[in-house]
């Protein structure tokens, strides 16, 4: 995969009609409805401000929420339909948008419609529209090329920077680009230029720490970082399948009994390979899975009616050298069940761990992020994903539809 890509620095926008394919995808509070975190706003800001000076006129796109398709296609009634599309507007953001970019953002009230177009049509350099979430339109999910079309016919270039959704092929996040030059925004350029250096050509030696309750999910994450990491760390719940692989009692704890032999696997192969795979050799456990359950500290095999919640204090040691002295660290998911305050310490040391490690260190998307930014450490660290989904597949070595779409550099 190619992550060397043109960049909005590469083209001359003066005069021209741009679609930017956003992340407004934001926190909403369900009851009221009102943006509870407008980070991803914001985030957008410098690609949009870098367009508006440099003379663009900027048409701005978004998917808010999952909105249903049509009222006839679930068994709902028109009502429902129609009160869930008004909780999933983009009118809230626009108004968010314009306080944050002070200017005025016009609103299109459909995506492809007539409102949108006469909008776009007469949209001037420097002025900035947003159109209505994208994925009220049937066409966007499916990657429908008339969507698309429809969507390119409004602009004469795309530029993609909503990083967290570049793993789909979506009509607005790749479709588009086979009627429009395609270019990445300045949120993109960053993801692709940090990981990307991170596994084509790391700063040795390279460090992969690995959490989270699932090993399904990271099954390809790890065969990938096999042939790229000098190490590679496994904490979570999906570390007891793993140590059941090798042979010992789990208890309760979280098993995936179908990866054993795959567990196996990875761990001859890594020692094949001489990659570092460290398991946890210690855990704080609890009689049930509770926010309140008494942590108990267990070295080895794990007693009948116990299960794993988090690393214990000589596995943070162990991890905690093995970050020392990396030269680039990547991170997906936590050390244990840190959204109960007694099993978030493991979690908690590997952050902090991270942030004194002086490497280059990148943390994937989802939990680990909030874990990093919940506890303090954000600042210290290189790079945090904004992408849960996108980032873990982009650890999987995967072909990314809404990056092999942008033009090479
Ligand atoms: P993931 O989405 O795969 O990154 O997994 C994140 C989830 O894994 C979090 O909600 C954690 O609470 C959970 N988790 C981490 N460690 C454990 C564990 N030892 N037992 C059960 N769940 C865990």
């Amino acid at each position: 995969m190619n992550y060397n890509k043109k960049t909005i620095y590469d083209v001359d926008v003066k005069g021209k009609k741009v679609l930017v394919r956003c992340d407004f995808n934001v926190p909403q509070d369900k009851k009221t409805g009102e943006i509870t975190s407008d980070k991803r706003i914001v985030a957008a800001i410098p690609t949009l401000k870098y367009l508006l000076e440099n003379g663009a006129a900027v048409i701005a796109c978004s998917h808010l929420g999952k909105p249903v398709a049509t009222f006839d296609s679930y068994d709902i009634t028109r009502e429902e339909w129609e009160k869930s599309l008004k909780k999933l507007t983009l009118a809230p953001v626009a108004k968010r948008l314009s306080e944050r970019l002070g200017q005025d953002v016009i609103f299109a009230a459909d995506t492809i419609g007539e409102d949108a177009k006469a909008k776009a049509a007469a949209l001037q350099p420097g002025q900035i529209m947003l159109l209505e979430n994208l994925r009220f339109a049937k066409g966007e999910t499916k990657n429908d090329p008339a969507f698309a079309k429809a969507l390119a016919d409004m602009a004469e270039i795309f530029v993609s920077d909503a990083f967290g959704t570049v793993h789909r092929a979506h009509a607005s996040t790749a479709g588009v680009a086979a009627y429009l030059p395609a270019y990445s925004g300045l949120l993109v350029q960053k993801e692709l230029a940090v990981m990307g250096k991170a596994l084509d050509n790391p700063v040795r030696p390279f460090v992969a720490v690995l959490g989270g309750a699932k090993v399904s999910d990271k099954i390809n994450v790890i065969n990938n970082l096999l042939e790229k990491a000098d190490t590679i760390i496994i904490g979570g719940g999906m570390a007891y399948t793993f140590k059941k692989a090798q042979g010992y009692e789990i208890g309760t704890s979280l098993l995936e009994a179908d990866r054993i032999d795959y567990a196996k696997d990875m761990i001859a192969k890594a020692e094949a390979k001489g990659v570092k795979f460290l398991l946890p050799v210690d855990n704080y456990c609890a009689a049930e899975f509770s926010a309140d359950a008494e942590p108990v500290l267990v070295e080895g095999n794990i007693p009948a009616d116990l299960m794993g919640m988090d690393i214990g204090p000589k596995t943070q040691e162990l991890f905690a050298a093995a970050v020392k002295g990396a030269g680039t660290i990547v991170w997906n998911g936590p050390m244990g069940v840190f959204e109960f305050e007694k099993f978030a310490g493991g979690t908690k040391a590997m952050a902090k761990a991270l942030a004194e490690s002086g490497a280059v260190t990148i943390v994937g998307g989802g939990d680990s992020a909030s874990a990093v930014e919940k506890l303090g450490f954000a600042d210290k660290i290189t790079h945090i994903s904004t992408g849960g989904g996108a980032s873990l597949e982009f650890l999987e070595g995967k072909e990314l539809p809404g990056v092999a779409c942008l033009l090479d550099a």
